[in-house]
C-alpha cells in the first residue's frame, strides 16, 4: 500500500523567493510526524500546500491515492479529509461554541441539523468542554478556543490533522491541555502532521521528527535519534537553541 500523503519534490516560490526547494517526504496512515526548524524555513508553507492553501509552483503531492497538485481533481473534496488547526484559533466570534463546531458540515450539506449537533456534543465531550456548548469564544480561555478548534476540524471526520504551531499563542499554563487532546487523537490513529516548538510534545508522541532549514528537510529520523544525535550539524546548532 503506498503511502497517504506523498510529497515529491515540492518547489514554491513566493515571486522570487524559493521558500520550498524540493520537499520530498511519505506519511504513512496513523503516523505522525513533527516538523521542526527555525521561523521562516517554509514550515507553514509545506502544510498549506498539503491542503493547498497554497499553490505549488513545481512538483506533486498525492493525498489518499489523489494527485492533489494535479488540476482536474476536486481539491475541494480532497480538503474535506484535512484538518486544519492554526496558531490563532479563528473561531466566529459571533456564534457560540457548539455552532462554530456545526458550521462546515452544516454548509456543506454532510448532515442534518440534529446530528450535527450530536457530532459537535460528543466532540466537545472529546475535548473536555461539554460545558461551554452554549458559551461564546470570547467567555473561553486560549487552550479551550483551541481546543473548540480541534473539535471543528474533526467535525468534518478528517483522515488527516494538520497542525500548524497550535499552542504558539497559548499562555504556557494552558499549553498542557491543548497538547493532551492531541496525544489522544494520536493514540486513536490520526495520521498528524504537526508544526511545532514542543520538543516533549515531538519526543513523545511523534514517530518521526522532520528539521527545516531554508526550505529543505536537512534531517528526518525518529525522535529518538535526531533529539539525542543529530546527525546535520543544522538541527544540532537549532536543537541546542530550543532544548
Ligand atoms: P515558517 O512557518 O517556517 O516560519 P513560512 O512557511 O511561514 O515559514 O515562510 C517561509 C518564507 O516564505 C518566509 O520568508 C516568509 O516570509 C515567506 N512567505 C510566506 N508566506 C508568504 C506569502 N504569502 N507571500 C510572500 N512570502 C511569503
Ligand atoms: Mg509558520
Amino acid at each position: 500500500m503506498s503511502a497517504q500523503i506523498i510529497v515529491n519534490n515540492l518547489h514554491k516560490y513566493f515571486g522570487s523567493l524559493e521558500v520550498l526547494k524540493g520537499i520530498s517526504l511519505e506519511i504513512e496512515k496513523g503516523q505522525v510526524v513533527c516538523v521542526i526548524g527555525p521561523s521562516g524555513s517554509g514550515k507553514s508553507t509545506l502544510l498549506r500546500c498539503i491542503n493547498r492553501l497554497e499553490e505549488p509552483t513545481r512538483g506533486e503531492i498525492v493525498v489518499d491515492d489523489i494527485t492533489i497538485t494535479d488540476s482536474k481533481e476536486d481539491i475541494n473534496k480532497v480538503r474535506r479529509h484535512i484538518g486544519m488547526v492554526f496558531q490563532q484559533f479563528n473561531l466566529f466570534p459571533h456564534l457560540p461554541v457548539k455552532e462554530n463546531i456545526m458550521m462546515a458540515p452544516l454548509e456543506l450539506k454532510l448532515k442534518t441539523k440534529k446530528e450535527a449537533e450530536q457530532k459537535a456534543l460528543e466532540l466537545l465531550e472529546r475535548v473536555g468542554l461539554s460545558e461551554k456548548a452554549d458559551a461564546m469564544p470570547r467567555q473561553l480561555s486560549g487552550g479551550q478556543q483551541q481546543r473548540v478548534a480541534i473539535a471543528r476540524a474533526l467535525a468534518m471526520e478528517p483522515d488527516i490533522m494538520l497542525f500548524d504551531e497550535p499552542t504558539s499563542a497559548l499562555d504556557p499554563e494552558m499549553v498542557g491541555e491543548v497538547l493532551a487532546v492531541m496525544k489522544e487523537l494520536a493514540a486513536m490513529g490520526m495520521t498528524m502532521v504537526v508544526v511545532t516548538h514542543e520538543m516533549g510534545f515531538a519526543k513523545d508522541v511523534a514517530d518521526r521528527v522532520i528539521f527545516m532549514d531554508e526550505g529543505i528537510i536537512q534531517e528526518e529520523a525518529p525522535p529518538s535519534e535526531i533529539f539525542t544525535n543529530p546527525k546535520n550539524p543544522r538541527t544540532r546548532g537549532f536543537l541546542d537553541k530550543v532544548l
